[in-house]
């Protein structure tokens, strides 16, 4: 079919709507006009059926009457030629036929001497006399094609209804114009906001005037902008913050190798552990950058298996026992018995653990107390890291998950703190179909809670 796909490519969309309803109404005229002609003639035709009977039943004491006065009907031709020149009023033939069912007259009827079967002579009006059937009168027996004024009524009909089907479609296509035009105007409107964006007018958005399903594809359009320009907006912060975070590393490595350079510094142990500590920063915020973005495009490979939580809280605090001691901060541990095995990979549950717990660490002064705890909930198993340190205030709660968020960012810098922990966390959770939530309060504590799905739940 290439015609009807070159059609298809080079036609208008509102022309191809208009000869859509065009073909319709086309389609409906002829219906009707083709059932209407069928049972029009044949309504007419029994209506003409029934006027004939009617009509000889009006004749029919006539003729009794010349039966009466004359005993037989052997001289009846006379009556019928008479009568048949005065006609009726749809121009009826009288035949007669005795009470055998012979066809007495008149004689240029085409039934003339036949004996008409039962069922022919039911079409006719009986004539009685004493009670006593004498015979059968007929008007219009044999008379197949409809008489003039028959004709002329069904023309008329006929052309009144290929007048009403050409207004019909005269108004039918006024009225499907006008809601092509009402139709095609949304997705006109679409189309030029579609531009628009491309052309990087991400705050252009189409009015919605509908509430179907182009009212519906113009709020999912809107929806769909603003989430591109939210993205694109978080790309470009996320170049600037990335920019930001590697310039400071790079400024203290450059400067202190310059000095070297220039004999203006020693070279000295002490000097060489702090560029190397500047190195492992940098390459810790590759790291995390790597793991965020693969985490965040859905990209990050899982190891799972079905794994108890227990020996992976004790991985986790065995990694930073020295730093409880140096720290001076106590661990309490309310792990409940018997937790049900989760499908986890178990590497990546020890890292957000380790994240949780060094953060408590880090914000949580000498002599505190840090908490955890792992709960089974009806679908999931809960862990919770608990801290009595500096809190967070309200207003920050919402940004903590946040990409490079920190709350004081040149303290947490100089204690290797990038801002992209709990933002890796949180992809991590979410990729085990987990969820993670904070309570905070300032100078009171925090408390990371996480979920992971207990399997087959
Ligand atoms: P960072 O690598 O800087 O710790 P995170 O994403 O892990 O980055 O944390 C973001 C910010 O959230 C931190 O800079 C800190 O301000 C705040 N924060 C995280 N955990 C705690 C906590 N336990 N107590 C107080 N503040 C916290």
């Amino acid at each position: 079919m290439n015609w009807a796909k070159k059609i298809d490519q080079r036609m208008p969309f509102a022309l191809k709507l208009a000869g859509a309803f065009i073909a319709i109404i086309m389609i409906g005229i002829i219906v009707v006009y083709i059932l209407l002609q069928g049972t029009m003639v044949a309504t007419f035709q029994d209506y003409s059926n029934q006027t004939s009977i009617i009509h000889a039943q009006g004749m029919a004491p006539f003729f009794a009457y010349y039966f009466e006065q004359n005993g037989n009907w052997q001289e009846v031709e006379k009556l019928l030629t008479a009568m048949n020149s005065a006609h009726g009023p749809l121009g009826e033939h009288l035949v007669l036929a005795d009470a055998t069912g012979e066809v007495l007259g008149p004689y240029d009827s085409q039934y003339f001497g036949q004996v008409l079967a039962p069922t022919l002579l039911n079409r006719g009006a009986p004539i009685m006399l004493g009670g006593r059937r004498v015979g059968t009168l007929f008007a219009a027996l044999g008379v197949s094609t409809p008489p003039l004024l028959e004709i002329s009524f069904l023309n008329a009909i006929q052309r009144s209804i290929l007048l009403a089907g050409v207004a019909a479609a005269g108004i039918a296509l006024i009225i499907g114009f006008l809601i092509i035009r009402q139709m095609t105007r949304p997705l006109r409107q679409l189309s030029s906001a579609t531009r628009e964006i491309t052309a990087g007018k991400w705050e252009h958005q189409v009015e919605i005037h509908s509430k179907d399903v182009i009212g519906q594809l113009g709020k999912d359009f809107n929806t769909m902008a603003q989430k591109l320009h939210r993205s694109e907006a978080l790309r470009q912060r996320m170049i600037a913050d990335i920019a930001h975070e590697l310039r400071t590393p790079l400024t203290v490595l450059q400067g202190n190798l310059q000095g070297l350079r220039e004999g203006v510094f020693e070279p000295e142990p002490k000097f060489f552990s702090s560029l190397h500590d500047e190195c492992v920063l940098l390459s810790r915020l590759v790291n995390d950058l790597r793991d965020l973005s693969l985490a965040e495009a859905g990209e990050l490979y899982l190891n799972s298996q079905l794994q108890s939580i227990e020996p992976l809280i004790d991985r986790a605090l065995k990694h930073l026992h020295p730093l409880f001691e140096q720290q001076r901060i106590s661990l309490c541990r309310e792990i409940e018995v018997e937790l049900p095995p989760l499908f986890v990979d178990s590497d990546r549950v020890v890292q957000i653990l380790i994240n949780l717990l060094s953060n408590a660490l880090r914000y949580t002064p000498a002599g505190g107390k840090i908490t955890i705890r792992a709960e089974c909930m009806s679908q999931s198993v809960q862990v919770s890291i608990l801290d009595t340190g500096l809190g967070i205030r309200k207003e920050d709660l919402s940004n903590v998950f946040e990409r490079f968020w920190r709350a004081d960012s040149s303290r947490d810098r100089k204690s290797g703190g990038s801002g992209l922990g709990l933002a890796i966390i949180k992809n991590l959770i979410e990729a085990h179909g987990g969820a993670i939530w904070v309570n905070s309060e300032e100078g009171i504590g925090t408390c990371f809670t996480f979920s992971l799905p207990i399997k087959g739940s």
